[in-house]
């Protein structure tokens, strides 16, 4: 299973006072599995079952949560955005601080518009988002899965980033028509550079920006292998975590000045979330390198058939003597019915062996248990997320039983890959 997270990062505050904003762009974290699951993937936002905020709606279909931490954001920026919309617009005393708030909503109006735009673009591409969160950084689209190919990868990714572009050139645009020194104007402008940051920050080459999901679908569409891709472009992210984290210095050493706290701290936070989510993808991608090896012949244990009613002292005994480890219940045809958990079995006192029917310790068949012997690396990981069980019922293509696969097996194969 895919479960692909696009994040976006917050852009980097700039002396103007466009704001550090939260932003759009992709990760491509694509999720663990249950069995043999990557402990990290949720990065910032947490884990996908833990409700992510307040629920605002569901435009085009597609649930829409506030992270709490974005409204204390919002507070943020409301109280440092007053007093600059105060400076500059002499006369607003007390509204100065609603001005912040209706900047800080338009900001994260845009931050949605931009990840609507990535969440429909997968859509149309038969993709399911699952829902767009807005968190402190910035927002993510959960989609279910990856775009198939580099260029839809590549339409996904830009997709954000594009729309905060336009939205920005027409805020831009708008503000010069506008009366000089009016509040709307100054609105305007200022939510047309927060955009045209918002669109540009999440270009930086790297995952887990947008610009890193571009790099991606380039690479793979050169290399023809997804996953190196994802590696090329989480590297890159690393670099453009450095990149930011170094900026404040940089720009403030061209203008001859020191840097200013704000922005050394605000940068420092961003390339910190880049700099994660670069990682957990790099780890990520490694761990899904190992699953190639995971072979379900290696893996299964040789089991032999038993009736239900044979007392499980003699399954076992038949089974020691076969060199088998495992039992599979078979009817009057032979045909399989159910696995003997060999918990269940070893739980049992050698005492009561005798008078223990297999029937008694095995669990019966469910559909999804049963597994192809050719099987293998993902398409495995993907059946047993499917169907969770302890036990696993492995046949040939023809049908013949070739034994049990223990999931405690795979995770230890998958552990010591
Ligand atoms: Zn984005």
């Amino acid at each position: 299973m895919s479960d692909e997270r696009r994040e976006d990062g917050g852009t980097p505050a700039t002396s103007q006072g466009s704001a550090g904003t939260p932003a759009g762009g992709p990760t491509g974290a694509p999720g663990g599995s249950p069995a043999v699951r990557p402990s990290d993937q949720d990065g910032p936002t947490g884990p996908p079952g833990r409700s992510p905020g307040l629920r605002l709606g569901s435009p085009f279909g597609i649930p829409i949560f506030v992270a709490p931490s974005s409204i204390f954001l919002a507070l943020l920026l409301a109280y440092v955005f007053g007093p600059v919309a105060e400076r500059e617009l002499p006369g607003l005393g007390g509204a100065a601080f609603l001005v912040g708030i209706a900047f800080a909503v338009l900001l994260y109006g845009s931050v949605l518009l931009h990840e609507l735009a990535h969440s429909v673009v997968a859509r149309s591409f038969g993709i399911p988002v699952r829902r767009i969160v807005l968190q402190l950084l910035g927002g993510v689209s959960e989609l279910e899965r990856e775009p198939e190919t580099a260029g839809r990868e590549l339409l996904v990714a830009v997709a954000g980033p594009g729309l905060s572009l336009v939205l920005a050139a027409f805020a831009l645009g708008l503000g010069q028509v506008l009366p000089d020194d009016s509040l709307v104007r100054w609105l305007v402008l200022g939510i047309g550079s927060a955009n045209l940051l918002v669109g540009i920050f999440n270009l930086l080459p790297g995952l887990p920006l947008d610009g890193g999901r571009v790099l991606r679908a380039v690479a793979w569409a050169i290399t023809g292998k997804p996953l190196l891709s994802t590696l090329i472009a989480a590297w890159a992210g690393r670099a453009v975590a450095v990149f930011v984290a170094a900026l404040p210095f940089v720009l403030a050493g061209a203008a001859g000045t020191d840097p200013s706290v704000v922005n050394v701290v605000w940068c420092a936070l961003i390339a910190m979330f880049i700099w994660f989510g670069a990682t957990a993808t790099i780890q990520h991608v490694r761990l899904r390198e190992k699953l190639p090896s995971l072979d379900v012949r290696r893996l299964t244990r040789r089991a032999i058939p038993v009736a239900a009613d044979l007392p499980l002292a003699e399954a076992l005994r038949r089974a020691y003597v076969a060199g088998a480890r495992g039992l599979v219940v078979v009817d009057a045809l032979g045909k399989p019915t159910g696995l003997v958990d060999e918990a269940a079995a070893s739980a049992t006192p050698e005492h009561r062996r005798p008078w223990v029917s297999v029937a008694t310790v095995a669990r019966s068949l469910q559909p999804g248990m049963t597994l192809s012997a050719d099987l293998g690396g993902e398409e495995l990981v993907k059946a047993i997320q499917a169907t969770p069980s302890r036990e696993y019922l492995v046949v040939e293509p023809t049908g013949e039983i070739v034994g049990v696969l223990s999931t405690a097996d795979v995770e230890r194969a998958f552990a010591n890959a």
